[in-house]
């Protein structure tokens, strides 16, 4: 078994022999992206595992070992962390947990130390935590982002997106039932090949993949009879976390509307151009700005590519980060950048602009910055544009299911009687 190492603050650290020996879980926070972050992990040699559990015993273990005062996103990591580590039938004394850490000015900084404490509180201080990060906090060195390691969870990042956005536009028009899902598993497997690979940069072979996924996607039969379109926006992970928000896409498809869900990666690119801002307005290191902005750069040049492959294939793409920003013009300063910030409202603009005015806002129940920029804007985004049919629903352990699904259902049936009145005028 591996000796347990400490830093100064009493944290363990994940040594290189835990890397040979452990293995990493990971919580479920977006379904389409963190199959292929594992797969990712997996090909650099961790043993990385993908926590898909969403019953209530996860729920319970959140609200036992996490003071209710912090948010949902917090409570229900937590939760599925120790209900896997107490219920896998792994050795528990050979599992580490992985968690994002932003550095940004919200709570979400915080979910490792609060994760750090629950793990105590269950008498499972012994667990190592990593923290998944750009910003070069707490070092282990069992766990080391490579240039190339980077480079795969940036492309895992990327097919993420993808899928997303093949899947909900063909899924609710496939003639044939479950083939859209039956064909997104077998990519799966497909890109679990794919990320074996030992190249630094494999621009050439993940475009060939991009190609292939997208002709895949076309060559199924659907049926074209038009649906209304429901976009989704909110927090981070109540936004793309099924055990986030109660399995909304699923709620909306079983409704029979198209669901849109903008990209991953407008959230990174918009936390990395939120600390070039920063340091612009406020003073900071030229050069991380300078690093920012070009990563910003090309990320945008990458995901250009995909939206050509797309565009040429006859699929809808999502709009250029750039674009997206210039949206919020006297609408909201690009200085709210605490949470989702600026970004939220401006996802919702680009959703009533671009044939969605049916939004779902998602927001963790007592999450001020995301009501600030979600729920805050509305009455100026309906004043901008009428035709928007903006909800939002809190989203809470011990929130009424059904009051969400009645909330969910009275907008679902306005977006149907607009969207029959606008096809008969
Ligand atoms: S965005 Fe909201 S839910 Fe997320 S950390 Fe901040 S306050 Fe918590």
């Amino acid at each position: 078994m591996a000796t347990l190492k400490y830093d100064d603050n009493g944290r363990i650290i994940f040594t290189e022999e835990m890397r040979k020996e452990y293995t990493i879980l990971v919580p479920q926070m977006a379904p389409f992206h963190f199959e292929y972050l594992v797969d990712a992990f997996n090909s650099e040699g961790y043993k990385a595992e993908l926590l898909r559990t969403t019953d209530y015993d996860l729920i319970h273990e959140g609200m036992k070992y996490a003071h209710n005062d912090v948010c949902i996103p917090a409570m229900l990591v937590i939760g599925q962390f120790i209900d896997a580590v107490k219920k896998k039938g792994i050795d528990k004394h050979k599992v580490a947990l992985i968690i994002t850490q932003t550095g940004g000015g919200c709570r979400a900084s915080n979910y490792i130390a609060l994760l750090r404490k629950a793990l105590k509180k269950a008498h499972l201080e012994f667990v190592p935590v990593i923290s998944l990060n750009a910003n070069g906090f707490e070092k282990n060195p069992g766990f080391k982002l490579s240039p190339r390691f980077l480079h795969k969870l940036h492309d895992a990042i990327l097919f993420g997106d993808l899928m997303m956005d093949l899947v909900h536009q063909c899924r609710p028009y496939e003639k044939e039932a479950g083939a859209v899902n039956q064909l997104k598993a077998e990519l799966d497997e497909r890109l679990r090949h794919y990320f074996n690979h030992k190249q630094l940069f494999s621009w050439r072979k993940s475009k060939k993949e991009m190609r292939h996924i997208i002709n895949a996607f076309k060559a199924l039969e659907y049926d074209k009879t038009p649906k209304p379109k429901v976009g989704i926006v909110g927090e981070i992970y109540v936004k793309f976390s099924p055990l986030g928000n109660n399995h909304l896409e699923e709620t909306l498809e079983k409704e029979g509307v198209q669901v849109v869900v903008p990209p991953l990666y407008d959230f990174f690119l918009y936390s990395f151009d939120s600390r070039a801002h920063d340091i612009k307005r406020y003073g900071g290191p030229r050069k991380e700005r300078l690093v920012l902005n070009a990563l910003v750069w090309y990320v945008e040049v990458r995901r250009e590519k995909v939206r050509k492959m797309m565009r040429n294939a006859g699929f809808e793409t999502p709009i250029r980060y750039k674009a997206l920003k210039k949206l919020i013009d006297g609408v909201i300063d690009v200085g709210t950048h605490t949470g989702e910030g600026w970004l939220l409202t401006a996802e919702m603009i680009d959703l009533i602009k671009h044939d969605a005015p049916n939004i779902v806002c998602t927001q963790p129940f007592g999450c001020l910055p995301n009501h600030i920029a979600g729920k805050g804007m509305f009455k100026k985004i309906k004043s901008l544009y009428p035709s928007s049919n903006i909800v939002a629903i809190d989203y809470d352990t011990s929130a009424s299911e059904i009051n969400q699904v009645n909330r969910i259902n009275l907008m679902v049936s306005n977006a149907f009687r607009n969207f029959k009145e606008g096809s008969s005028s």
